[in-house]
């Protein structure tokens, strides 16, 4: 089962490009000023069986989306329930661009098995004091844009995204 709150169909602000968001539900972090504290506590939100949640997705795919990004919460706090949704999304449309959004940082989830269908990684929690309205997909500057295959390939050594 995976645990959502929500699913938008126009997001330009999540990732590069028109792309269709889903905030799984559930954060184990409590930033102060966090975008999302409705989507913090693992109780709310709406369980669904991972194939289900797929073709839920699939429906609401067009050729317009340059692609799906997973928001929350955090979606790593549901690693296996993530894995498996990304590796049927992935069966079903393998060109898919996938972006995830977490409160970990790289370093301590680049072993999970779902990093291995992860286009793009947006880590790190959200620091009040570092926050920067001008910083393209992210809120604060101590969060990363990671090219994440790059960054398997580069032994774990992260491989940053510039996007301004
Ligand atoms: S990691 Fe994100 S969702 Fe979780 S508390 Fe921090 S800002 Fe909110």
């Amino acid at each position: 089962m995976i645990k959502y709150a929500g699913i938008i169909g126009d997001s330009v602000v999540d990732g590069a490009g028109i792309r269709l968001v889903t905030f799984l539900q559930g954060c184990p972090r409590h930033c102060t000023g966090c975008h999302n504290p409705a989507l913090i506590p693992n109780h709310d939100g709406i369980d669904m069986a991972e194939k289900d949640f797929v073709k839920l997705l699939l429906k609401k795919i067009t050729p317009q989306h340059a692609g799906i990004t997973f928001s929350g919460g955090d979606p790593l706090m549901q690693a296996d329930a993530l894995f498996d949704v990304l590796a049927l999304l992935r069966r079903k449309r393998p060109e898919l661009n996938v972006w995830v959004y977490t409160g970990y940082n790289f370093e301590e989830v680049r072993n999970l098995p779902a990093m291995g269908l992860i286009d793009v990684l947006v880590d790190g929690s959200f620091i009040e004091e570092k926050k920067d309205l001008g910083l393209a997909f992210r809120g604060s500057s101590n969060q990363r844009i990671i090219d994440v295959p790059k960054s398997l390939v580069n032994g774990g050594t992260v491989v940053e995204m510039k996007m301004e």
